[in-house]
This record gives C-alpha cells, structure tokens and sequence, in this order.
C-alpha cells in the first residue's frame, strides 16, 4: 500500500539574525495585564512573549531591505528614493502619481479632506478604524455594503470580502451619485478576519461605479495577501502570478491609500496613489502641512528604500505561500483543539470568535476584550480586541454593537517559527477549557477617539 506523504512548504529565507526573546512568571504576568487595565495594547512589549498585537510594522526586513537603508538619501528635496518608490508603485500596482505619508492614516486623513464634503456618504466594504474616523471628521458618514456573509463567522464564502452590489445600488439611489464621492474598497478586509474581494466583484464594481462617475479608493494595505486567495480559489487564475493579479485589482480602481507597515514589509511608511492628476496636485499640496515635503511626506530616505524593496519581495509567490501558509497552520491547529475561530481562515490572522468562546457573557460585558487578557495570562501571547470596543461609538454616542465579537491574532510577517505556532495554539486551547470560569470586564475609562488603543477595564 502506498502512503500519502504529506509535502509541507517552508520559509524561502534563512534566519541571519535573532532576536532574543523573555518569558516572564504567570504571577509577573498578572501584575503586567492588572496594570495595563486589561488592555492589551497598554502592556509593555518587554513583558510578552509572543507579539500578536499587529501585523502593523512588525515584519522582520530581509538583507536586501536592510542594504537599502544604508543607500538612504537623506536630502530633504528630490530624494533619489522617492523616485525609486515612485517607479514600483508605478510598475507594481499600475498607480500614476505618489504621495509618500508617514503611515496609512496620514494618506486617508488627505484623501478624505480633498474628496469628502459634509453630507457626504461614502459606501464601503465594512469599516476599518482609522478610515472611518477620517471619512467622518471630514464630514461624511460611512455606509457598509459588505455582503452578510462577512458578518457570519461560520460562513465558508470564498470571498467574504465582496460588495453586496444591490446594496450599492440602493445606496446610489438613496442618496444619488453627487452625494458618494467615492467606494472605499478594501482588499483582504481586516475587520471580517482577513477575508478576501473577487476580481468578478471587482469588475461589477467598475461598471456600476462608472456608470454612475463615482470614483473607486482602493485600501491596499493587505493587497498581495488578498491576490494569494484569488490565485487559490478563483476561476481562471491558478496560474497567474500574485505580481499580476495585484496589478489587475489595482486596475479596476481610481487611487489607493497605503499602509505600507502590513504587506509592504517595512516597520514605518505608507502612501496615497492616484490617477487623477487635479487629485494628485491638490494632495501634493496638502501632505506639506500635515507630513512633509512631497518627495518624502515625513519618512527618512531610507524608509522609502526599503520601501520600494519590500513591496518588490511582497508579491513573490514563494513569499505569499509561506505567508498565508503558516497563518493557515495555526487555524487548523486551534480548530483541531475545538477552537472557535472565523472561517475561512484569513491572510493575516486566526480571529477567535470570542462570542462562541464564551457565550455566558454579554457584548457589553466585552468577551473578545476579556479573552485577550485571559491568553496574555495563560501563556504571555499578546492578541487584540476586534469587537465591541474596537467599534466604538456613533456620533450620537451611542455604542456600535458589532456583529462580529473577535480576538485578533495577527502574524507578523516572517518573525514567528512553526514552534511559536504550536505555543500559541496549545494555550488557546487551555484557556479554552477553562472558559467556564472566565468573567467579563467592565470599562472603568474611555478616551473619545479610537479607544481600544488607550481604553482601561476592571474585572468584573
Ligand atoms: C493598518 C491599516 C490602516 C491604517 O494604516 P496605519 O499605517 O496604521 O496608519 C488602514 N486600513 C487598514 C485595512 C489597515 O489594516
């Protein structure tokens, strides 16, 4: 009889440089998250283990990107790596003209100030928390037009990341088309777990949008993990390359905000791209107030260097195997312990759905909040809140009461072994059997703009 042998994949790089990490004792642990008022985000990072806060800047660069920081130049105008950014971008994602900002939210604070007028809607495939506190302090009022798939985390939709199309049309209808300055279209949608858009989607997209002269802004942040799923599970694209199907997604857009910490494979940096050149000359002029001049929009020479090289290494096959391969490991690994987690598994985190997990208490009790704090304890593995603190509140101060309850473990790129994988899965799975004996928490301070990063809670 013939055996089936298994034939695992493995990281395309060798390690060069380590870092060393601490463990400290679950007393020393209890002290650390009692302090930090049970936020994970307030924990100080030399008191955890295993760092899944964010994928946010915390990818390890390889040698070539290190080389590129030492090929920084530093001259405050016309920065020879600006135009080295500048030339990628063009080349990788088909965009015409850059703006570098100092991360993504610097791009969506510009972006939102030139397009967006009070009244306005702007319809979006689900939220993501930086960008929808901008559309809003601009004056505008987001609207999800996310398919309802992505809001139930059992569904096994290839492609939760889709746009409802009748609920965008619906929406053009309410408001018409003078009042939707653009669709905030996000690839691999961070706040459904990672979930991926269609290129169909995206081509009905395009008509629609057009059809009614509504430009389409593109949330790029997570673009080559999004073009993996399209290359595993769409119809006619098992043998495009991820290089490709980058570019035909950015194709079907008008400009894109750029948070280049995720994909991109740096630890600082982002940027606004964009077709339209009275757009592009307007944000020209506008990043000199709130980032820098237009040749670096407060990044150093060297951040746009490794830049350019990272966004060059992001859309390698070999890389984005690896990438989403670990990611799926850890899934499976936790679903095989009975671990509720949101399916399919995304492209750059498990998300633990924490209202399965523990279903005693009650949203405004905050389970996911509770449950990050109980990993942080079992085992010193750090994960972040995606819930109903995350949501935070409406204009009229009521809270948002998401759907979606979830812990976020986030990987970040090439830092974490096969082992880590194991660690944090065997302690989810201790804190799973334990979860009888978990109680909520209560919010005991509230700062008025995203206050999941500064939010303090007490046990209950
Ligand atoms: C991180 C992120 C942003 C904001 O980017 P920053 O670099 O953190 O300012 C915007 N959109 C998505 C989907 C993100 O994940």
């Amino acid at each position: 009889m013939k055996t089936m042998i298994r034939k695992s994949w493995a990281e395309p790089y060798k390690i060069k440089m380590v870092e060393l990490l601490t463990m400290i004792s679950h007393t020393q642990r209890n002290k650390a998250i009692h302090e930090a008022g049970y936020n994970t985000f307030l924990l100080r990072s030399e008191n955890v283990y295993i760092d899944l806060l964010t994928d946010s800047g915390t990818s390890a660069m390889s040698d070539r990107q290190w080389a590129g920081m030492m090929m920084g130049d530093e001259a405050y105008a016309g920065s020879r790596n600006f135009y080295h950014l500048e030339e990628v971008v063009r080349e990788i994602y088909g965009y015409k003209y850059l703006v570098p900002t100092h991360q993504g939210r610097g791009a969506e604070n510009i972006l939102s100030k030139i397009l967006i007028k009070k009244g306005d809607i702007i319809p979006g495939n689900m939220y993501f928390t930086t960008t929808r506190l901008h559309q809003e302090l601009a004056g505008g009022k987001f609207e999800d037009v996310i398919i309802a798939e992505a809001h139930d985390p059992e569904n096994e939709f290839p492609f939760k990341g889709n746009i409802d199309m009748d609920k965008l049309e619906r929406c053009i209808k309410k408001y018409s088309a003078k009042r939707i300055p653009y669709v905030s279209m996000a690839t691999s949608v961070n706040m459904a777990g990672g979930q991926p858009i269609s290129v169909a989607n995206l081509k009905e997209l395009r008509a629609l949008t057009k059809k009614h002269g509504i430009l389409v802004i593109h949330d790029m942040t997570r673009v080559a993990e999004n073009a993996h799923f399209i290359q595993q599970r769409e119809r006619g694209y098992a043998n495009k390359s991820i290089k490709a199907i980058v570019k035909e997604i950015c194709s079907y857009t008008d400009g894109a905000t750029m948070s280049a910490k995720k994909d991109a494979l740096v630890n600082i940096g982002g940027f606004l791209a964009i077709n339209d050149r009275d757009i592009f000359e307007e944000a020209r002029n506008m990043v000199v107030i709130y980032e820098g001049l237009h040749t670096y929009g407060g990044l150093a020479g060297r951040d746009m260097e490794a830049m350019a090289i990272g966004i060059r290494e992001s859309v390698n096959d070999n890389h984005m195997h690896a990438r989403v391969g670990q990611v799926v490991y850890l899934g499976e690994k936790m679903m095989s312990y009975g671990v509720p987690i949101v399916r399919p598994i995304g492209g750059h985190g498990i998300f633990v759905d924490a209202k399965r997990f523990l279903p005693h208490i009650p949203q405004h009790q905050f389970p996911a909040q509770t449950l990050a704090a109980e990993i942080f304890l079992d085992s010193g593995v750090r994960t972040m809140e995606r819930g109903v603190v995350s949501a935070g509140r409406k204009a009229n101060g009521e809270n948002y009461y998401p759907k979606l309850e979830l812990v976020r473990f986030t990987i970040p790129r090439r830092v974490y072994t096969q082992a880590h994988m194991d660690v944090i899965a065997e302690s989810t799975a201790r804190v799973f059997e334990r979860r009888e004996f978990i109680n909520g928490l209560k919010m005991v301070y509230e700062p008025k703009y995203l206050r999941f990063f500064q939010a303090r809670f007490a046990p209950l």
